[in-house]
């Protein structure tokens, strides 16, 4: 019989402490308990924002929600933006703007890239009578497994004003993030990613010059006005009924996560990335990824020739119970995405690899069993240069 392991980038496996902290009881989401609760929350989100100003509002939704209230806050019908999207949820920014009124321009990027700081800084530079109100960002794409360089884009968007909204979902936690050094005004992430509790809650941390134009912003918005859930925040609540049971498991995951350490957290989410790339390319895929974008979080890889991605995910799944994602969107059917984050092992990445192998093998694949393992091997032993 097989364990299932679930190695999709997000929902991820969750560690017993943080799933029995959903057993313990409910508390008064308007008492000092649940204040004090919030408090330990924003206290263990600030650092891995990279924020000593802004502040972290919590939101019960998953990361969607975060980004619709992000852009809602900050933005009206009419105002026009600049999306950077590299990906499928990059697309979905687009989306959301536009539901909400806005006029989006786009600055094309192609799949599998990073965002290009000096295209950015073109596009941001010849818009001269400042039309942009606000300029759409994703710190990691899960779609392609594309991490952008988000220090590399800070001098550019600094110079242009316009507001910044990040979609850090599955990035933040997993890599160095500093909000209030690189001048981002909104970050969004979601627990059930490099977090490592459940699904159902959004952070959202927001800069003083974001609050200043959610002031100003009377356009519609009701449950996630962000207004409101400050003036809350202040009161140690929450405006509307919390997920309390998943507010405890954040809890106890952001203990766990302090517990390894920011760098040691970081470095967990390189190493194992690392090792997933040597044996996918030991293996014959081809990483989705460019060099120099890889993210840290999720691997996106093309199957060798003549292989299936959903013949292999399915007999990963139904004769290993090992869970990868698929492709998005235009991708759908012709990747495997591998996720690193959660409560996972070394371990448990071999264990995946070597099911990996016996997948190919058993959709007629020829690859040499053992490259992958070996491959990975090395990689974590530090005897391949790890490229992040
Ligand atoms: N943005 C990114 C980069 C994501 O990876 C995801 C989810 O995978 C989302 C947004 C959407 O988050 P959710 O599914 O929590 O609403």
């Amino acid at each position: 019989m097989n364990k299932t392991l679930l190695l999709i980038p997000g929902p991820v496996p969750v560690s017993a402490p943080v799933l029995e902290a959903m057993a313990w009881p409910m508390i008064n989401h308007r008492g000092p308990e649940f204040a004090e609760l919030l408090a330990r929350l924003e206290r263990g989100m600030r650092p891995l924002f990279g924020t000593e100003k802004a502040d972290v509002i919590f939101l019960g939704s998953s990361g969607t929600g975060g980004l619709e209230a992000a852009i809602a806050n900050c933005f009206a019908p009419g105002d026009a933006l600049l999306a950077c999207p590299v990906g499928v949820f990059g697309k979905r920014l687009i989306a959301i703007a536009k539901a909400f009124g806005c006029t989006v321009d786009v600055l094309e990027t192609e799949p599998g890239s990073g965002l290009d700081a000096a295209a950015l800084a073109h596009k941001l530079k010849s818009d001269t009578e400042r039309r942009y109100k606000g300029v759409l960002l994703t710190h990691n794409e899960t779609s392609t497994g594309v991490q952008n360089d988000m220090a590399a884009y800070a001098p550019a968007l600094r110079a242009h004003g316009a507001l910044t909204i990040v979609d850090s979902v599955s990035g933040l936690g997993a890599s160095d993030f500093r909000m209030d050094e690189w001048g981002y005004d909104v970050v969004v992430t979601a627990s059930q990613k490099a977090l490592a509790a459940p699904p159902g809650i959004s952070a959202v941390a927001i800069s003083r010059r974001a609050w200043e134009r959610i002031e100003g912003n009377d356009s519609s918005r009701f449950y996630f006005d962000l207004l409101k859930a400050r003036e809350f925040a202040r009161k140690g609540q929450t405006p509307w009924t919390p997920p309390i049971s998943i507010f405890y498991a954040l809890a106890v995951a952001l203990e766990r996560y302090h517990a390894e350490g920011m760098p040691g957290s970081w470095e967990r989410h390189a190493r194992y990335a690392a090792a997933i790339r040597a044996a996918f390319e030991a293996l014959n895929f081809r990483i989705f990824s460019a060099p120099g974008a890889h993210s840290v979080t999720v691997v996106a890889a093309v199957p060798p020739g003549g292989v299936e991605a959903a013949n292999l995910l399915a007999a990963l799944r139904e004769r290993y119970g090992v869970v990868l994602s698929g492709g998005q969107g235009d991708l759908a059917g012709k990747i495997v995405r591998f996720g690193t984050m959660g409560d996972v092992g070394e371990n448990d990445v071999l264990g995946a690899i070597a099911s990996i192998e016996r997948a190919l093998a058993d959709v007629g694949a020829a690859s040499s069993r053992g490259a992958g393992v070996a491959a990975a091997e090395e990689s974590f032993a530090g005897l391949t240069a790890a490229s992040v």
